[in-house]
């Protein structure tokens, strides 16, 4: 596969580079160049192919330039190594869950495959890397889980002490191994911060393989098509158009969801679901594109004022509009909508959606009211995350759930939780030793 910048469709380098460098030097973002055709053959009997099965159809279709296809097929049966099923509610409705992973978020898909891609070319160039990741949340345990264990990486995470629930400081500060996390005195800009300066720092650079494991490298979004794709193999015999509903932050796993249809998946339509930050719901209806400093909301891990992979999507519509408007709707909901919502799916379906996917909900009952429902349609939203990871809430509305098998376990190991300032000068001595 050969990528190009969003900002220079002339550039052009190879898969490694793209992962290894996550963004390019023009701080676009990389894209394929060109979306090989799935073929409808190989669709056709998808029905009877699992999960990694068809992530190997989608992976090989862009990657056999790049990669074996037997040590392609080797990562992604290490990688994708959990369900995705669906869950049905009434009205052709369904909650695909995503959260069935280590880490209890679809963040996992990424993070997995990313961490043996990674590994992958390491072992070929017999290269060391040292990861830095600044995270809220979500994205630190995926990555930590990810890379736990993966040989010849290490991974530094800083994530802001006291702001991430227990559950999630634990995925982060039980691993030990080649994964170390750091509770920063601050708030999540202050550790973002550190490690923005660390990767300019010229003397940290020439002393260590300082790599950045975000949402916007390549390698993660590719498996994040993978469960778009088995969605459809479940649904394709029942239903004659399929609608996906994707709760959004900064838009990764929406655009994954749309590089699929550009290479053929059939999808009749996106609708990406928004908390209060409703920057592309605005830019959609007003064409006004308005960055602004985030709102915090119950649904925290969606809270972004400058969706950084946005510009993906509009690549992919060469930047129309009018086009784009065709297959992508969107809907922003405020905390109260988002609890009113939880409260609903919990009374009427006996069913517990966390404050992210609830706002999924919203957008599919909001998306019928503009359009009258077809026979034949299904809506899938994506269950981003387990409730157990955002409590709060729940204890407020007084919402019960089951624990899944990987907290328990979580509870058993030791917290290895190291602290410090927010002194880059301490940071760096520390990564030195
Ligand atoms: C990261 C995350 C999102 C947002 O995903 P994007 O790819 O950034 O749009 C939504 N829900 C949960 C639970 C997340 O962790």
């Amino acid at each position: 596969m050969k990528l190009y910048s969003t900002k220079n469709h002339e550039l052009s380098v190879d898969f490694e580079t793209a992962v290894f460098n996550s963004l390019p030097a023009d701080k676009g973002l990389y894209m394929p160049t060109i979306f090989p055709k799935l073929e409808a053959t190989l669709m056709a009997n998808w029905e009877q192919k699992t999960l990694p099965e068809i992530a190997f159809d989608i992976a090989y279709t862009l990657l056999k330039d790049d990669i074996s296809a037997e040590d392609l097929k080797a990562i992604i049966d290490d990688a994708a190594n959990f369900e995705a099923p669906l869950h049905p509610l009434a009205h052709d409705t369904f909650v695909l869950e995503l959260f069935h992973g280590p880490s209890l978020a679809f963040k996992d898909f990424g993070g997995r495959f990313m961490s043996r891609i990674m590994a992958h070319f390491l072992k070929k160039e017999q290269k060391e890397i040292q990861i830095l990741v600044a995270t809220s949340g979500d994205t630190g345990g995926a990555v930590a889980l990810g890379f736990l264990n993966v040989p010849g990486i290490k991974v530094t995470i800083l994530y802001p002490e006291g702001k991430v629930s227990p559950i999630q400081e634990l995925q982060l500060t039980t691993n030990g191994n080649n994964i170390e996390a750091i509770a920063i005195e601050g708030t999540f800009d202050d550790c973002q911060a550190l490690v923005k300066q660390a990767f300019h720092d010229e003397e940290l650079n020439a002393k260590l393989n300082l790599t950045s494991a975000n949402s916007i490298n390549i390698s993660r979004l590719i498996p994040q098509m993978f469960y778009y794709a088995n969605t459809y193999a479940r649904l394709k015999d029942q239903y004659e158009d399929i609608i996906f509903v994707t709760p959004s932050g900064n838009f990764g796993n929406i655009a994954a969801g749309m590089m699929a249809w550009k290479l053929g998946l059939p999808v009749k339509r996106f609708i990406a679901a928004t908390n209060s930050n409703d920057i592309v719901p605005e830019f959609l209806e007003t064409g006004i594109y308005n960055a602004r400093p985030s709102v915090q909301t119950l649904a925290n891990a969606m809270d972004v004022g400058d969706p950084s992979n946005f510009v993906r999507i509009l690549d992919l519509f060469n930047n129309d509009l009018s086009a784009l408007k065709e297959m992508l709707s969107s809907f922003a909901f405020n905390d109260e909508q988002i609890k009113k919502a939880i409260v609903e799916v919990y009374q009427t379906e006996n069913y517990v959606v966390c404050p992210h996917t609830a706002t999924g909900y919203l957008a599919v009952k909001a998306d019928q009211e503009q359009h009258p429902k077809q026979k034949k349609t299904a809506y899938v939203v994506l269950a981003t995350a387990h409730p157990c990871k955002f409590p709060d809430v729940f204890e407020e509305l007084n919402i019960q759930y089951d624990i899944p098998a990987q907290v328990e376990e979580l509870y058993q190991k030791v917290n290895q939780k190291k602290s410090m300032n927010n002194s880059f000068q301490d940071f760096k001595a520390h990564l030195i030793g």
